[in-house]
């Protein structure tokens, strides 16, 4: 298998070293590469960002003007607050020399000096780990001041978050960096005409950065091929929920969905699947009859109305209760919400408390439309793609499962437990404890 990311397990320079790291940052100091040389190869390998919105790289390097005089700034974006997402960890605990390889050579292309690595909060094993890497490479002259003896200077610090999951839109994480709390900022101007402190600055995620190092040694054509048409490359899958073997895997895009069940042992108990979310709780969920065939890449996904978004993987078996997972999805959504927008702030208070009267019976099964109504007025009315991240999962939930939120609605039970299992609603809330 040809990784691009999940490469070693060993987050010290020399075990980079040994499989060739930094020889690409080396020939792009030494002028062996030329900067516009590698902004075309980053193009031409078709490298979509792996945060979530799947945005060209190539193309977002090119808005920045590298001409402009004074400090210009890359920010890599390793909050990874998405449920359901697990990659950007494995990449900064085991394989930082990539990372920081990829951020430097991001930066000399797009003429950044300063370069901020935002780990997410709770990440305190992988903040050391770049630490130390950082420190590692300061040391060997590959990052700092006078890089491998020529005048060049470009400083990369680590820094930790405070736990938000808003701070991963970027604009929220300049206003964090800029020491201000986590508030996305409306846009135009977008980050590469008015970015950190009012200048130039390009956002890119972890993911998206350390796959740069690879793309440059191996060849745009080879990144390529190892996807699908319109897909290129691999992508980090972290498969969570009703399987037997939930993990980390990465796979060229284009895999199948069965492909990537079998890699984690199937459903657990031999169960049904019920339904998926391909990308983090943001995505659309999908039901599980149309999973039959279903290739990971971006066209495939789109077709059945979801996003391949930040790779997160959830499977729900047929014991899932619909009405509690969203319920579940909803108390996080609200609760996170940065509150500036009327839409977000009022519209995520009011689902989560007509989910809660239903669970409560105490709803009549008219509030169903009504919860799928607000929804469906928050999206596109708002600052940030957080309205999208709170509409889009109640809209397809009660699209795909209306039946059972109208059950609950009508007998103040899960129609799951009611009718498919044969146990009691208390039974069903207690049985992963059991
Ligand atoms: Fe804040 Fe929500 Fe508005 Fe985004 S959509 S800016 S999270 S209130």
């Amino acid at each position: 298998m040809n990784q691009v990311c999940l490469r070693i397990q060993d987050p010290s320079l020399e075990a980079y070293l040994q499989i060739g790291g930094y020889q690409v940052w080396k020939d792009l100091v030494s002028g062996k590469i030329l900067p516009e040389t590698a902004l075309d190869t980053i193009k031409q390998s078709k490298l979509q960002g792996r945060g979530g919105a799947g945005f060209l790289t190539g193309l977002k390097w090119g808005f920045m003007n590298r001409d402009l005089p004074g400090d210009k700034y890359l920010v890599c974006n390793s909050d990874e607050g998405e449920p359901g997402t697990c990659k950007d960890t494995l990449i900064m605990r085991h394989n930082p020399h990539q990372l920081i390889e990829g951020i430097l050579i991001s930066a000399y292309v797009i003429g950044a000096n300063v370069c901020y690595n935002y780990i997410r909060g709770e990440y305190l094993r992988e903040y050391e780990a770049c630490e130390n890497a950082l420190a590692e490479a300061i040391k060997a002259n590959l990052a700092g001041e006078g890089i491998l003896g020529k005048s060049l200077l470009i400083n990369i610090h680590n820094l930790l978050g405070a736990g938000s999951y808003i701070v991963g839109e970027e604009t929220a994480m300049m206003e964090s960096i800029e020491g201000k709390r986590a508030m996305p900022r409306n846009k135009p101007p977008f980050p590469a005409q008015y970015g950190l402190w009012g200048r130039a600055t390009t956002i890119n995620n972890t993911e998206t950065l350390a796959s740069v190092p690879v793309i440059l040694e191996k060849g745009s054509q080879w990144f390529q091929d190892l996807g699908v048409e319109n897909a290129a490359g691999t992508k980090i899958f972290c498969v969570s929920g009703h399987v037997r073997k939930p993990g980390v895997y990465e796979l060229p895009l284009g895999t199948s969905f069965q492909d990537l069940m079998d890699l984690c042992g199937g459903v657990r108990h031999g169960r049904k699947i019920k339904a998926c979310i391909p990308g983090g709780t943001s995505m659309r969920v999908i039901p599980g009859d149309k999973l039959e065939g279903l290739t990971l890449d971006y066209d495939a996904l789109k077709a059945v109305n979801s996003s391949i978004g930040s790779g997160g993987v959830i499977i729900m078996d047929e014991t899932t209760c619909m009405v509690t997972a969203l319920t579940h999805m909803m108390r996080f959504y609200h609760h996170e919400s940065c509150g500036q927008c009327t839409p977000c702030r009022e519209g995520s208070g009011w689902i989560l408390k007509m989910l809660e009267r239903v669970l409560a019976n105490n709803a009549e099964p008219a509030i169903i439309p009504q919860i799928r109504e607000v929804a469906k007025r928050i999206e596109g009315k708002t600052i940030c793609a957080f309205g999208e991240a709170i509409s889009w999962p109640v809209t397809s939930f009660i699209d795909h499962y209306y039946d059972e939120f109208v059950y609950f609605a009508q007998h103040g039970k899960s129609k799951v437990a009611d009718t498919q299992l044969g146990f009691s609603w208390n039974e069903y809330m207690n049985k992963d404890a059991a």
